[in-house]
This record gives C-alpha cells, sequence and structure tokens, in this order.
C-alpha cells in the first residue's frame, strides 16, 4: 500500500461531462454495457475506447503495449474494467479517473491493481484514482442486489474488530485506539444508513462511497486491513479454497459476518437484523451459496486458519462444534 491519496469526488447525474478535458488524449476501460450508459453524457467526446477482456497478467501486459497512447485512462464499469485502468496507469505513470458503475466491490477506491496469475487473484501495483466520479443515475441502473453488497466489507467490521481485540489481548497484534474508534464510526454510519443502502438511493450511495474512502484511509494508516478484515474474510477464504467456486465477494462475506458473530457470541441475531435491513443477500437461497457448503467450510475452517497460517481471530481460541454449525444453519435459515 502506497500513501492514501484521497481523489477528488465528483457526484451527481451525468457528471462525465464535469470531469473530462478535452484536451487530453483520454483511453477509457470498459464493457460494453457500461459504455452504452455512460458514452452519451459528453456529445463530441471520442476518446479510444478498450472494451476490456482477460484480466491475466500476461494477457494484460501485451494488451497494454498495443493500446494507442493516452494522457489520462478512465476505469468505467465495475471490478475488472477498474483493474484494467488502473493496470493501464500503473504501467504507463499517467492520470486514472476511477468512474464505477456499480459498487459491489471497493476496487473504486483501492490502490492495489488486482490481476490474475494462473486464475488467481493477485496484486501487482499501487495507482490512486486522481478523481472519483460518482454518478447516482448510472449506479441505480445497476441491479440492486450488487450495490446493496457493497456494505459487506463495511459491516465486516462488527466481527474484525472483536477478533482484532482478541488478538491484541492475545499479544498477537498490534491495536490502535484512535483507528478502533474510526472503524466503529465506519460502522455506525452504515448502521444508520441501512434503509437507504436497501433502496440504493443517492444517500445509501454516500454512505457507501464515504465509509469506503474512510475505511480504505484508516487501513492505510494502520498499515494493515484488521478492522475489515477478520475471520469472517477466513470463512470466506476457506469457502473458496473447498468449493473452488468463486461467488460475489461481499455476500459471502455476509454469510462469514453471521456465522462468525455466532462463534464468537457476539450479538449475532442484532447483526443478522441489520443485514437484512441493508438488504445485503447473505442468506443462503437469496445468494449462490448453499447450506451444504456452509456447513462444510465450518467444518474445516479450525483446520484452514492452522494450515494458512492465518492471522490471529475467534478462531485459534474456539473450536466450531456440530451444535454451533446447526445454530448457523438454524439463524441463516430465520
Ligand atoms: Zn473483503
Amino acid at each position: 500500500m502506497g500513501e492514501f491519496r484521497k481523489p477528488r469526488i465528483v457526484r451527481g447525474r451525468g457528471v462525465l461531462g464535469d470531469i473530462v478535458e478535452p484536451g487530453k488524449d483520454a483511453l477509457v476501460c470498459t464493457v460494453p454495457e457500461a459504455w452504452e450508459i455512460v458514452s452519451g453524457q459528453v456529445p463530441g467526446w471520442k476518446p479510444a475506447v478498450h472494451e476490456i477482456g482477460s484480466m491475466e497478467l500476461s494477457d494484460l501486459e501485451r494488451i497494454e503495449k498495443q493500446l494507442p497512447a493516452c494522457d489520462i485512462v478512465y476505469g468505467i464499469g465495475g471490478g475488472r474494467a477498474i483493474d484494467t485502468a488502473k493496470f493501464v496507469a500503473w504501467k504507463r505513470g499517467c492520470e486514472y479517473v476511477s468512474f464505477p458503475t456499480i459498487i459491489s466491490v471497493d476496487a473504486f477506491i483501492t490502490d492495489a491493481v488486482g490481476v490474475r496469475k494462473d486464475g488467481n487473484v493477485t496484486y501487482v501495483g499501487s495507482v490512486w484514482p486522481g478523481i472519483l466520479a460518482v454518478d447516482y443515475g448510472v449506479i441505480q441502473k445497476a441491479p440492486k442486489r450488487f450495490n446493496r453488497a457493497g456494505c459487506g466489507d463495511l459491516l465486516s467490521i462488527h466481527t474484525a474488530m472483536f477478533d482484532w481485540r482478541l488478538a491484541a489481548r492475545a499479544g498477537r497484534a498490534g491495536y490502535d485506539e484512535a483507528i478502533a474508534g474510526r472503524a466503529q464510526e465506519c460502522l455506525r454510519k452504515i448502521i444508520e444508513a441501512a434503509a437507504e443502502i436497501k433502496n440504493v438511493s443517492d444517500r445509501g450511495i454516500d454512505a457507501l462511497v464515504d465509509c469506503c474512502c474512510d475505511e480504505v484511509e484508516f487501513c492505510v494508516q494502520l498499515g494493515g486491513a484488521r478492522p475489515e478484515e477478520g475471520s469472517e474474510h477466513l470463512f470466506a477464504y476457506n469457502y473458496e479454497l473447498i468449493t473452488g467456486r468463486k461467488v460475489l465477494h461481499c455476500e459471502l462475506v455476509g454469510v462469514g459476518i453471521y456465522a462468525m458473530s455466532v462463534v464468537q457470541n457476539n450479538a449475532p441475531e442484532e447483526i443478522a437484523r441489520i443485514m437484512d435491513a441493508c438488504g445485503l443477500a447473505f442468506r443462503p437461497g437469496d445468494n449462490d451459496i448453499t447450506f451444504d457448503e456452509v456447513r462444510e467450510t465450518l467444518k474445516t475452517l479450525n483446520t484452514y486458519i492452522i494450515k494458512s497460517e492465518s492471522f490471529y481471530s475467534i478462531l485459534n481460541e474456539v473450536e466450531i462444534s456440530g451444535a454451533m454449525i446447526e445454530s448457523i444453519i438454524k439463524g441463516l435459515k430465520a
């Protein structure tokens, strides 16, 4: 992680017109569905347009060399379009504008350039957006479920903070009171905005974007993700390992938040109520995850954290029992 550089955030409807600088040679990395919605915002603007494809590092290296020269790169779309733009900007050392059309993943505000190596996600560089465009009308065109998912990596503060404090008490992690306070404040703001997030209203989008910015900032200051990454993420990583499946990250993390709050004995009913209020599809059946997969993930979780040498969490102190698993399944069905 580099030093945090807060982007200029431009909000509204039809915001592309407010940020395009006609004198600059622009390259847009996008997908056809996103470009179709956004391109009409600036009549007469003719940037070079790259329809993104493979995220494999070797492919991206080759593609970047073939793309036209530019002064500025726009990432317009979901996580892959933005990561492709980041990759080009990082390679070329040029400016980059982040224009998410969906906010289910936080790639739009983080600096890490996410690519794939033999199919696995890896991070190859760091580049901060100069401008973050938040176009409510464009974001609201995406299915609500995907934007609502944006709260998963923020609500994870509930279980992650528990694990961080636990690790600090066990002498297994440093602790920062001021940053812990900021994380709790972030969580409070998301809970307060739950109904707006469920509706994907302008205010709901603002809450997600602003809290994501805060979270990235304090994690960079801390030099680690402990305030938002705890055992709920270990659950998600183990799920991906044993099923070999990729599902929407934040919904998977949502299952993990509920399951680990039970293991932590950390207000599971309350956090379930909050996730329902935000419209986060954390219940199997509403997402692409099955109850059998959840059972299997939980059964193997204590072994997973030892094998993978994971950071210290509740899973180092509590063995997940069969009764616990059935209680989690029951709660997920409620
Ligand atoms: Zn996450």
